[in-house]
C-alpha cells in the first residue's frame, strides 16, 4: 500500500511494526502536496523542511522507545491555529506578515503526542464562509468531480475547505479544523470524509484566531471515524489558558467507535425535513436510519420546534461576536498597516480595515456592529440570545427520550464555484443543519454515507448530548460500517 493511502490507524500500526518510517510517510505526503497543491490550493503554506526535520526526530523517538500516541502521523493544520514561528494568515490580508510567537494549545498537544505538521491549510477568511471562496489566497478545488460536468470546479465546503480537500485528496491522512456553524462537518460531507466538532469546551480555543468565541470549537478531519477519534483524544483536554475549557477527563474515544448502537434511541427531528432538499438526501437519511435500526437501535421521531429560528439566530450571534473579536485588527498592533504620511489614527484604522478585510468579513462586521448598536441591541442581539436559549432547551428536552440525533449534514452536495457566490443568504442556508449544534454547544460528527446520482459524496450528521462524543462516535461508527463508503475522489495522490 502506498503511504498516502494509509489511514492514521493503519499508518500507526505500520510504524509500530517498522514497515514504515515517519520520514517515508511524511515524504510521500509532501510529494503529493508538491504535485497536487498547485491545482487544489488546499495549503496556504507548506512547511516541508520543518516537516522532514520533525519526521526524523519522530523516528528517533520511536527508536528510543519513546513513541507518543500520534508518533509520526503527518497532519495538515487549518491556518487559523497559531503555530510558533510559522506564518498564520486566517486566509486574510489583514494578518500579513504575522508569525505567531506562540503555539495554540491544540497544535501543541498534537506535537506533544508526536504528530508531524505538513503545513497550514486554506480556509474562508477568518473562517467566515461555506465554500472556501472568501479566502484571500483563492478558493480550494474540491477533489471530487461531478459525473455530468467533470470540468466544473466544485467547492470543498467551508470554512475548513483546505483541510477537508487535503485529507480527501490523500495529501494528508488527517487535519485540524474549527467549527463555528458547521465548518468541520459541512466540508467533511462535501469532500467524502469524516469530521467531528466536539462539545464546546472540549478542546482549548487558546491560540485559535477567534471568530465567534461562544460558538468556535476545534476538531479533527480524517478518512475514518476511528481516525477522528484518535486525533480528537490528543486535541482534547482542560487548558487553564482558556476560561471556557472544560475540566473533564478525556475518555478513550477510539474504543467508542466500535461499541455499536444496540439499545440506543436515535432521534429524528421532524423540523429537519426542509423544503427543497434533494430527494436523494432525504433517501440517504432514511437509509441511515434503517442501518441503525438493523444494528439494534430504536428510531424515535422527535421535535426541535425552535430549529426554524436557528439560522437567523446564528447570523445575529456569530457576526455580533465577530465584530467584537475583529476590532483588534486596527493596523496598530499586528498584521497589515495601510497609512499615508501624516494620517490621523482614524484614517489609519479606516484604510487598514478597508483594505485588509474581504467583502464577507466586512459584511459580518457591519451586521455585527448593527445588531449590537444602541437601539437595535434589544431587538436583535438580546432576542437572538433568548432564542438561542430556547434552541438549547429543545435539545435538553430531546435528551430525555433519545441518546443521539441523526440528520443530513448539509441540504446539498458540493456546489460549483460561482453558484451561490452572489447571494449571501443562499450561502448561509447551507448551514441549516449544522448551526444548531454550535448554538447549543453539542458534539456533532459528519460521516460519509453515500454518493448522489452525479457521483458526489453525501454525509450524515450525528448530534449527541454534551460531552458524549463517545456516543456520537459510536453512532457514527455504526453508520460508517453499514455504509461501507469506499469511493475516492477523482483528484488524489
Ligand atoms: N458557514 C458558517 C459561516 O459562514 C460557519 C462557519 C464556521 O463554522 N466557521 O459562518
Amino acid at each position: 500500500m502506498r503511504p498516502t493511502d494509509l489511514t492514521i490507524a493503519e499508518g500507526l500500526a505500520a510504524l509500530e511494526r517498522r514497515e514504515l518510517s515517519a520520514l517515508e510517510w511524511t515524504r510521500a505526503c509532501l510529494e503529493a502536496i508538491e504535485r497536487l497543491n498547485p491545482r487544489l490550493n488546499a495549503f496556504i503554506t507548506v512547511t516541508a523542511e520543518q516537516a522532514i526535520a520533525a519526521a526524523r526526530a519522530s523516528d528517533a523517538r520511536r527508536a528510543r522507545g519513546e513513541a507518543g500516541p500520534l508518533e509520526g502521523v503527518p497532519l495538515a493544520i487549518k491556518d487559523l491555529f497559531c503555530t510558533e514561528g510559522v506564518r498564520t494568515t486566517a486566509a486574510s490580508r489583514m494578518l500579513e506578515g504575522f508569525v505567531p510567537p506562540y503555539e495554540s494549545t491544540v497544535t501543541a498537544q498534537l506535537k506533544r503526542d508526536g504528530a508531524v505538521f505538513l503545513g497550514k491549510a486554506n480556509l474562508d477568511e477568518f473562517a467566515m464562509g461555506s465554500s472556501n471562496l472568501t479566502s484571500a489566497f483563492g478558493g480550494v478545488e474540491n477533489p471530487w468531480k461531478r459525473a455530468d460536468a467533470p470540468e466544473l470546479r466544485l467547492v470543498p465546503g467551508g470554512s475548513s475547505g483546505g483541510s477537508a480537500a487535503a485529507v480527501a485528496a490523500r495529501l494528508a491522512p488527517g487535519a485540524t479544523g474549527t467549527d463555528t456553524g458547521g465548518s468541520i462537518r459541512q466540508p467533511a460531507a462535501f469532500c467524502g470524509i469524516a469530521g467531528i466538532k466536539p462539545t464546546y469546551g472540549r478542546c482549548s480555543r487558546y491560540g485559535i484566531v477567534a471568530f465567534a468565541s461562544s460558538l468556535d470549537q476545534a476538531g479533527p478531519f480524517a478518512r475514518t471515524v476511528e481516525d477522528c477519534a484518535i486525533l480528537l483524544r490528543s486535541m482534547s483536554g482542560h487548558d487553564p489558558k482558556d476560561s471556557t475549557s472544560a475540566d473533564r477527563p478525556v475518555p478513550d474515544f477510539r474504543a467508542a467507535v466500535s461499541r455499536g448502537v444496540k439499545g440506543l434511541r436515535i432521534g429524528v427531528p421532524r423540523e429537519y425535513r426542509v423544503e427543497g432538499m434533494p430527494a436523494e438526501i432525504e433517501a440517504l437519511w432514511r437509509q441511515g436510519l434503517a442501518w441503525l435500526r438493523d444494528a439494534g437501535a430504536e428510531i424515535v421521531e422527535i421535535s426541535l420546534p425552535h430549529t426554524r429560528h436557528a439560522l437567523p439566530t446564528y447570523y445575529v450571534v456569530a457576526p455580533a461576536e465577530a465584530s467584537s473579536n475583529l476590532a483588534r485588527y486596527d493596523g496598530v498592533r499586528y498584521g497589515l498597516r495601510v497609512a499615508q504620511q501624516g494620517d490621523h489614527l482614524r484614517a489609519l484604522y479606516e484604510a487598514t480595515r478597508a483594505e485588509g478585510f474581504g467583502r464577507e468579513v466586512q459584511r459580518r462586521i457591519l451586521i455585527g456592529t448593527y445588531v449590537l448598536s444602541a437601539g437595535y441591541y434589544d431587538a436583535y442581539y438580546l432576542k437572538a440570545q433568548k432564542v438561542r436559549a430556547l434552541i438549547a432547551r429543545d435539545f435538553a428536552e430531546a435528551w430525555k427520550t433519545v441518546d443521539a440525533i441523526v440528520t443530513p449534514t448539509a441540504p446539498s452536495a458540493a456546489f460549483a464555484e460561482g453558484e451561490k457566490q452572489d447571494d449571501p443568504v443562499a450561502m448561509y442556508l447551507n448551514d441549516i443543519f449544522t448551526v444548531t449544534a454550535n448554538l447549543a454547544g453539542l458534539p456533532g460528527i459528519s460521516v460519509p454515507a453515500g454518493l448522489d446520482a452525479k457521483g458526489l459524496p453525501l454525509g450524515l450528521q450525528v448530534i449527541g448530548r454534551p460531552f458524549d462524543e463517545e456516543g456520537v462516535l459510536a453512532v457514527g461508527g455504526a453508520i460508517e460500517r453499514a455504509a461501507g463508503f469506499r469511493a475516492a475522489p477523482e483528484v488524489r495522490a
